[in-house]
């Protein structure tokens, strides 16, 4: 099975390369800010769309006048016109707002589309000999595996991890004042692989990240935690500086810096969770949260932002699937009430944080009752509960 995943990796450009990378990102914000003013006049006046068709013959022409637009590699220039349609899709499709003008610190990424070194077929107009040629794409890796971009040079990656299949496209992000590379690849899996249990539901947790059917439970690291109460300090003596000021400057950089730790920190703990989940169990089964809808909650609202609950999920769903397994999102109904051992409905309040009932006189914790409820509906669904 062939899979699309993305491997990112910090690069080290020289002050100069960091120089033309920043102007490359404003000359495409500024494309893209421009293509959505256009678009918004086009509809105004014809009341249709401007189509990304239309946008690239118009940037095509603007290259004759402003030769700016030619100091940059053209495919990241042209991606931008995708990433609008994107943005007015998932506007159409009620996912987002409707999309904005951009800000400086809001564009912080181009795509290049193509990527390495590619055979193509060249025919001699006067001969009509077909010659293979190698072609060589705005990115590529070169020799010395440094990441090649034309009209910026050669620039070190730390390739702190093996990067495995063929290199579809790269994306040059800017984090803070730091630079990355995501590269995203096409890979085979494996598709015959024995997972040590076949399924197991899995709860968000109130007071733990989250519970297993077995009773089992997956916790949030200290040292995250202690990271984000350092973050918050580093807010609250920001707020209280005198805005411009130097010492406000440097306050800001370390917040910065804080912000991308612990980002990566969360994330590292997320990929290793649900890397390990994905290997144990062929089918996991959880709960289809309307996250927004959650969040509305009061309740629930913090913990449920902070455990990141909605990114453990997909990173979850295509390690499961790159795995041979299947995450599968269940409806959630009265998993929590009833119970899990005779099925009888015992409500309460979110804050019963135990399971207890009356009629079979099962006690059990809250949340594991409800991850075997998920797991009880999942296996049904699939068609695969244990008859009785
Ligand atoms: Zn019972």
């Amino acid at each position: 099975m062939l899979v699309r995943m993305n491997y990112k990796y910090e690069m080290f450009p020289n002050e100069e390369q960091m120089e033309t990378m920043n102007c490359w990102l404003s000359i495409c914000r500024h494309q893209y800010n421009s293509a959505l003013l256009d678009k918004q006049r086009f509809y105004q006046k014809n009341k249709t769309g401007l189509s990304r068709h239309a946008l690239q013959k118009k940037q095509t022409k603007d290259k004759q006048r402003f030769k700016f637009l030619k100091t940059m590699p053209s495919q990241p220039l042209q991606e931008v016109f995708f990433r609008l349609e994107k943005a007015y899709k998932n506007f159409f499709e009620g996912r987002t707002r409707y999309p904005k003008l951009k800000k400086h610190k809001d564009y912080t990424s181009m795509t290049f589309t193509q990527f390495g070194v590619d055979k193509r077929k060249i025919k001699n107009k006067k001969t009509g000999d077909v010659n293979v040629q190698d072609v060589r794409y705005a990115a590529s890796l070169d020799e010395n595996n440094h990441l090649l971009i034309s009209k910026l040079g050669a620039v070190y990656v730390n390739f702190h991890r093996p990067l495995e299949g063929k290199v579809k496209q790269v994306t040059i992000k800017r984090q803070s004042n730091r630079w990355f590379a995501i590269f995203s690849v096409e890979r085979h899996v494996n598709e015959t692989v024995d997972f040590p249990v076949q399924s197991t539901g899995v709860d968000v947790g109130i007071q733990k990240f989250a519970v297993l059917s077995d009773g089992s439970n997956v916790e949030n690291p200290r040292f995250l935690l202690k990271a984000e109460k350092t973050l918050k300090r580093a807010q609250k003596k920001l707020s209280r500086m005198k805005q411009g000021s130097n010492n406000w400057k440097k306050q800001r950089q370390n917040v910065q810096q804080l912000h991308i730790k612990v980002a990566n920190q969360r994330r590292d703990f997320l990929h290793k969770r649900s890397y390990h989940l994905a290997k144990t169990y062929k089918f996991v089964f959880v709960e289809d949260l309307k996250i927004q809808n959650m969040v509305k909650n009061r309740h629930l609202a913090k913990s449920i932002h902070d455990a990141g609950w909605g990114a453990f999920c997909r990173k979850l769903e295509y390690k499961c699937r790159n795995n041979g397994g299947a995450l599968i999102r269940i409806k959630p109904h009265y998993t929590s009430q009833d119970c899990s051992s005779c099925g009888k409905r015992v409500k309460k309040a979110l804050s019963v944080r135990t399971h207890v009932c009356q009629s079979c006189g099962v006690v059990l914790d809250r949340d594991h009752n409800a991850a075997i409820n998920i797991e009880k509906i999942g296996l049904d669904l699939l068609g695969l509960s244990p008859t009785l």
